[in-house]
């Protein structure tokens, strides 16, 4: 059902297509339309994002979301009953909830430690009906030391929540051996992957590759940053609440 006073999103048929070989179903699109009218009304209450105009909503928060995990075809394809998928930080859903419109058969955990936003998003999957989504309150400190997360997901995504060596430290220890974290970032450079694969090697990663490409609509750049698991993660990380941003690997 939409809201006749929110403006319809975009399709961008083909340059889903031309970009990311992939285009949403019409169930998808409506879910999408769905998300954004949830999100703007939630906005309201709850600074949730300052990206709300339609072509930017589309551009930012659902092709960003999607471009970093579509072009792994051939890694989500090789998880086959569907793979165990974390969003850190993941705010009002991103890039979380499109990830997981797609990735039907993953169960995705959307975590935050703002207990008001997981309130809304819990909220969003009821109305969205994705019951392949669950939501965690926590920060992602202690959830990476608790046995029931440690070492459990396939996928970990983070996007927006600190410096890469940050997300290195947050996303390794919740990894399992061979699987993969994608960082999601605007610009970088070569320096900034020096610093991070010292980072990524003390927590038993490797940089599995960089991708640069320009978002379609206003061609702001953006890298994600693949990290694989390949060694298990010494137990001190990661380390206690905070110590990760203060004192970056
Ligand atoms: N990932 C979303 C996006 O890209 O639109 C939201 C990014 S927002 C800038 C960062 C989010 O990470 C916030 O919702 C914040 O509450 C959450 N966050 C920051 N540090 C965290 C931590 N240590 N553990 C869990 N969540 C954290």
């Amino acid at each position: 059902m939409t809201n006749s006073n929110t403006p319809l999103l975009p399709e961008m048929a083909e340059i889903w297509q031309q970009t990311l070989n992939w285009q949403p179903n019409t169930q998808q699109q409506a879910k999408f339309q769905q998300l954004y009218e949830l999100i703007l009304a939630g906005n309201s209450q709850l600074n949730l994002t300052r990206i709300t105009e339609p072509q930017e909503f589309w551009e930012k928060h659902l092709w960003d979301s999607l471009r970093g995990i579509v072009l792994k075809k051939q890694f989500i394809e090789s998880l086959q009953k569907g793979a165990s998928v974390i969003d850190i930080g993941t705010g009002a859903g991103f890039p979380g909830i499109p990830v997981g419109m797609i990735m039907v058969n993953s169960q995705i955990t959307l975590l935050d430690s703002t207990r008001k936003k997981i309130a809304f998003i819990d909220k969003v999957l009821t109305a969205i009906e994705l019951s392949n989504c669950k939501t965690l309150v926590g920060r992602v400190e202690e959830i990476g030391q608790q046995t029931q997360h440690r070492q459990t997901y396939d996928l970990v995504l983070i996007r927006a929540v600190g410096t890469a060596s940050e997300c290195a430290e947050y996303s390794l220890p919740l990894l399992k051996q061979g699987g993969l974290a994608v960082i999601y970032r605007g610009t970088w450079t070569e320096e900034e992957t020096t610093a991070l694969q010292n980072a990524v090697k003390q927590l038993g990663g490797e940089i599995a590759s960089i991708e640069q490409f320009t978002t379609p609509l206003t061609n702001s750049i953006r890298h994600c940053l693949y990290l694989r698991k390949v060694a298990t993660t010494p137990p001190q990380f990661p380390r206690a609440v905070g110590i990760p941003h203060q004192k970056p690997l």
